[in-house]
């Protein structure tokens, strides 16, 4: 007989006798005499009713009052048809108290306490403590875990080493005391730890991202240094869990880095997923390199648990999903590595954590077939779920290990939703087995080929993916591009005029704000001749660019992004040394302008296309676009290849000809933008390249006649002020100037009482301090309401302090420098009027050389205040205190500028009433409030934030055309050709 032959043939006897053991018993969860079970049951039935009450359930615990919990409850379940039946049926008997407001929370309050308690045992260490006996006492082995997830700061992190610390030095002890268990306490080889921990490598360090890879790797495993040493004293087991696919390659070598700084720590063990097809290759190289190293760890293999998030987020990025899309896959990959992981139980303590009968007799098949004893492995599975799956493989004579989360509810609430989303998915074993009632014919091998299959692409526009940092080859790439772009600082830039390169005696010193010393390049300055010769050759130009296709033109751009993707890591590379970009910020900024370039392209050929109106017998109409001539684009710095790349290509492809000036801040940055076009061959005189001071050069060439319109983005003060200039003509200009402008944002982030604070931390975190808070979407002004304004505040301030400062050449700083000294200055007095009117609960200082300001969190400032109103354009971020929802909105609005905002609430009333009330030309719902990506969140504002139609939406390029409709009589005689 084969092996597989005879693995099959045991296995299914293993699962035979694994039912007889289980006989009717059911879960709890899959009780539907229990209410648990009821509810449960209603999931499974009426995704609705699944959606809503894992949103429910998800911002119950949060909420601070009666009131509160009354108020969302019905919000979530007051439309009859979302609720079961039955639930009705309650319900309505319920409506007839006349104290249903206070009746209704402790009922609820009381609910999610026992589901909670049904996952999470308990919040305190003598909580653990005595469910850790309890089990015991029925023959399991324990794994604790400290629930929560991402920590957002330094103190957080801390908070969470003395947790553990604490499990250890309680219950280590507590352990050694306890009556010797041989199946508990022994494997095959001797004596093995009474208890294992299990910890997130995220709950340790704030700054944890893979883009920062040694950063990462050494922060976190010295923070988890005390765990592993307290763990060695008190002889308790470490198994490291497994997150998101975007953290493994990284969780992966923390492991190792604490094997090699603990070399006498016996019992470390890590989870592998099987639902990633890369697992098989990580176990390989864990194995080749515990050989290597002498060591010997164990495995908890599971299928995995973020299959939900992976399957959304990954694609979302445009990157590829890490996971099997279908389950049956993921089982076979299941079986494939519990093979290979029992033939290398020389250096591996082998878990199987599955509730899957199939899964699990495999394992005992395979391990039976290899003769190894029944103490070698161990089985594991989740407190709460499938007792009677447990209990039988306990009756096998197997070491089972329950895995035990103990803590707060509120970390808790991402264990406990992904509990549900399992106990309630359609394809769980657990659901088919214990609630279709499905019996041993769900035990058969998993029957489907190998391949990894990816969801077809859709056709037509798709974001640029931005680069995933977490890739080694993408993190050397980057490395290498600052080392070239480095190495290649401080040439001469000339203008580009007809194709002519012109190199002027006046130049423009491009600094490095990291580093002032440091010369990016010197550009040269266009002076009025120039410019005008700059204008007559694009008025030339443009005769023969008006007459090329919109798919000719739109070729141009089509090849324009071809090339920047080729040059893609040398331009961020300069955008970190030229404007102080962190690694991330850049590579997003040349992903936007590819984008631009791709969607614009497409954008044109559909506007190209002529229509024909109305549809008259003797009458033919055309409705057509034309370009308006000669066009000037104005850049600012702080998006420097992005922004102009729109603005010129927009301008480019409805067929104008563009003289384009780059901010003097950014002009390197412009002139390879100027030059990748002319790499792809854009005709001579269609762009001109025109960088000089913005009140000489800038003021001359919108005060041009033969300009016929301005695209400018930049701030207010000088938008209005071209706006002013553009709109004198002269005696012998042919028609106005349109002037389109994108300005400057005073924007808000509001949060409220049902807002799920990491979520809010984290957002408004990014939101106001990406890129040192010099985007014009940036949030300055966060508004939070009386109920959690202190917790937020605090939580804030220390994550914002918990930020890395300093060169952002080096990806371990994710805060860089402000564009330049004036800037420096300019922020800097605002936060002295700061400290003067407010409380300056953050006020942190940057390194010395350099252009640094560190994060500042302003609170109690009066509303008339500077800070408050103004656009600072720096990292000052100020908060303020709202008794309602309503107030926070009132504040919001009272604004000049109506550019992006936000609103972190959980409360779809609450989350109505800001869409319709916020005056923002960019809205954001419970996400940060920059980022947003062409084709998919169209950008622009309106009030003093800018005039004109979104950037990277669908009617941006209208406005850089004439529409034109030409009607003819086609009627001779009375005969008519189209009858
Ligand atoms: P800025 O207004 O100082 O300069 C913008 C551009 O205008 C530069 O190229 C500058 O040389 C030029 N300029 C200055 N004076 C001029 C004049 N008299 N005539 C013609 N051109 C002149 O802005 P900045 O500091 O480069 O950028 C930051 C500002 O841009 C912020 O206010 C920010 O909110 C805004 N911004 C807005 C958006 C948006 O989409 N709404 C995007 C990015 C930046």
């Amino acid at each position: 007989m084969s092996f597989s032959e005879h693995v099959e043939q045991l296995a299914l006897e293993k699962a035979k006798i694994m039912y007889s053991f289980m006989g009717d018993e059911v879960p709890t969860l899959f009780n539907r005499k229990k209410w648990k079970g009821k509810i449960i049951g209603w999931a499974i039935q009426d995704q609705d009713f699944r959606a809503r009450l894992l949103r429910f359930v998800d911002v119950l615990p949060t909420l601070k009052t009666d009131s509160a919990v009354y108020k969302l409850f019905q919000e979530y379940f007051s439309d009859v048809d979302a609720i079961p039946p039955e639930l009705r049926i309650a319900v309505d008997r319920l409506s007839r108290r006349t104290d249903l407001d206070r009746v209704v929370p402790t009922i609820l309050k009381r609910a999610l306490d026992s589901l909670a308690a049904q996952f999470i045992a308990g919040r305190t260490v003598a909580d653990a403590l005595s469910t850790l006996h309890a089990f015991r006492t029925q023959g399991l082995a324990a794994s604790l875990d400290i629930v929560g997830e991402e920590v957002l700061s330094d103190d957080e992190a801390g908070h969470y080493v003395n947790r553990y610390l604490e499990v250890m030095n309680v219950l280590g002890p507590a352990a050694r005391s306890w009556q010797d268990m041989p199946l508990l306490d022994a494997d095959d080889r001797g004596p093995i730890p009474r208890l294992d921990v299990s910890l997130k490598v995220t709950s340790f360090y704030s700054q944890l991202d893979p883009v920062d890879w040694d950063g990462s790797i050494l922060s976190t495993s010295k923070n988890l240094a005390p765990i592993f040493r307290a763990a060695q004293e008190q002889g308790v087991s470490v198994t490291i869990d497994m997150e998101q696919y975007y953290l493994k390659d990284v969780t992966i070598e923390i492991f190792k880095a604490l094997l090699l700084d603990h070399p006498d720590f016996e019992y470390p063990g890590i989870v592998l997923q099987t639902y990633l097809p890369e697992t098989a290759a990580d176990f390989t190289h864990l194995a080749e390199w515990a050989r290597k190293h002498d060591r010997r760890f164990g495995v908890r293999l599971v299928k995995g648990a973020y299959w939900d998030y992976e399957t959304v987020v990954n694609p979302r990025k445009g990157w590829p999903i890490p996971v099997f899309l279908e389950k049956e896959k993921t089982d076979l990959h299941y079986e494939q590595l519990t093979k290979v992981v029992l033939d290398n139980i020389d250096i591996i303590r082998p878990a199987f954590a599955s509730h899957n009968v199939r899964s699990l007799s495999y394992a005992m098949a395979v391990a039976e077939d290899a003769g190894l004893p029944k103490n070698a492995l161990e089985f594991q599975m989740i407190y709460g779920m499938a007792e009677p799956v447990r209990k039988a493989v306990q009756k096998m004579g197997y070491r089972v290990r329950a895995y035990i989360p103990t803590g707060e509810l509120i970390p808790g609430m991402a264990f406990l939703i992904r509990r549900l989303l399992e106990n309630t998915f359609s394809e769980s074993f657990l659901k088919r087995s214990f609630f279709d009632n499905t019996g041993i014919e769900l035990v058969h091998s998993p029957q489907l080929d190998e391949s990894f299959v990816q969801p077809p692409a859709s056709v037509g526009f798709m974001n640029e993916p931005v680069t995933d940092f977490s890739r080694a080859q993408n993190r050397s790439a980057m490395y290498d591009a600052l080392a070239t772009v480095e190495e290649n600082l401080g040439n001469n830039y000339p203008l580009i005029i007809q194709d002519r390169e012109i190199f002027t005696d006046e130049t423009t010193l491009s600094i490095n704000p990291a580093r002032p010393e440091q010369l990016v390049g010197r550009v040269s300055r266009a002076n009025r001749d120039q410019a005008r010769e700059a204008v007559d050759s694009a008025r030339e130009a443009f005769v023969a660019w008006k007459k090329t296709s919109p798919q000719e033109r739109a070729d141009y751009l089509f090849r324009a992004a071809a090339e920047m993707r080729k040059r893609r890591f040398k331009l961020a590379a300069l955008e970190i040394l030229e404007v102080g970009k962190t690694w991330k910020d850049a590579d997003g900024d040349i992903a936007e302008a590819i984008d631009y370039l791709e969607y614009y392209g497409r954008e044109m050929i559909r506007l190209g296309q002529a229509t024909m109106p109305g549809a008259y017998p003797g009458e033919e109409n055309l409705y057509f676009y034309e370009p308006l001539g000669v066009g000037l684009v104005i850049s600012p710095w702080n998006f420097p290849i992005a922004i102009p790349t729109g603005m010129v290509s927009a301008a480019l492809v409805t067929g104008n000809t563009v003289i384009f000036k780059p901010s003097g801040l950014s002009s390197v940055c412009g002139w390879h933008l100027a030059e990748i076009f002319k790499t792809v061959g854009l005709p001579p005189g269609v762009l001109q390249f025109v960088p000089g001071p913005g009140s000489e050069t800038g003021e001359y060439l919108v005060s041009h006649p033969e300009v016929d319109f301005v695209s400018f983005t930049g701030s207010r003060e000088v938008g209005l002020h071209i706006v002013s200039v553009a709109g004198k003509t002269e005696p012998h200009q042919k028609g106005v100037k349109r002037v389109i402008a994108e300005t400057g944002g005073k924007n808000a982030i509001i949060v409220d009482e049902t807002a799920d604070l990491d979520e809010a931390v984290r957002g408004v975190l990014d939101s106001a301090l990406e890129y040192q808070g010099q985007k014009c979407s940036a949030c300055s002004r966060v508004i939070v309401v009386d109920s959690v304004y202190e917790d937020f505040a605090l939580r804030l301030q220390r994550s914002m302090n918990s930020l890395r400062i300093g060169p952002t050449d080096k990806p371990w700083n994710f805060f860089g420098p402000v564009v330049d000294q004036i800037s420096a200055q300019k922020i800097q007095k605002y936060i002295e009027t700061g400290i003067k009117e407010g409380n300056a609960l953050l006020a942190k200082p940057g390194p010395e050389n350099g252009f640094f300001i560190g994060p500042h969190l302003f609170a109690d400032l009066p509303l008339h205040s500077s800070l408050v109103r103004e656009e600072i354009f720096g990292p000052v971020l100020v908060l303020l205190r709202a008794p309602t929802l309503e107030s926070a909105l009132c504040m919001a609005n009272d604004s000049r500028y109506a550019l992006t905002g936000g609103v972190f609430s959980r409360s779809p009333q609450n989350i109505q009433k800001v869409i319709a009330d916020f005056d923002v030309g960019n809205l954001y719902v419970n996400r940060k409030i920059t980022g947003a990506l062409v084709g998919r969140q169209p950008f622009g504002g309106f009030r003093m934030s800018g005039i004109g139609y979104k950037a990277g939406g669908p009617n941006y390029l209208i406005q850089f055309m004439h529409d034109r409709s030409v009607s003819e009589n086609t009627l001779r005689k009375g005969f008519a050709p189209s009858l």
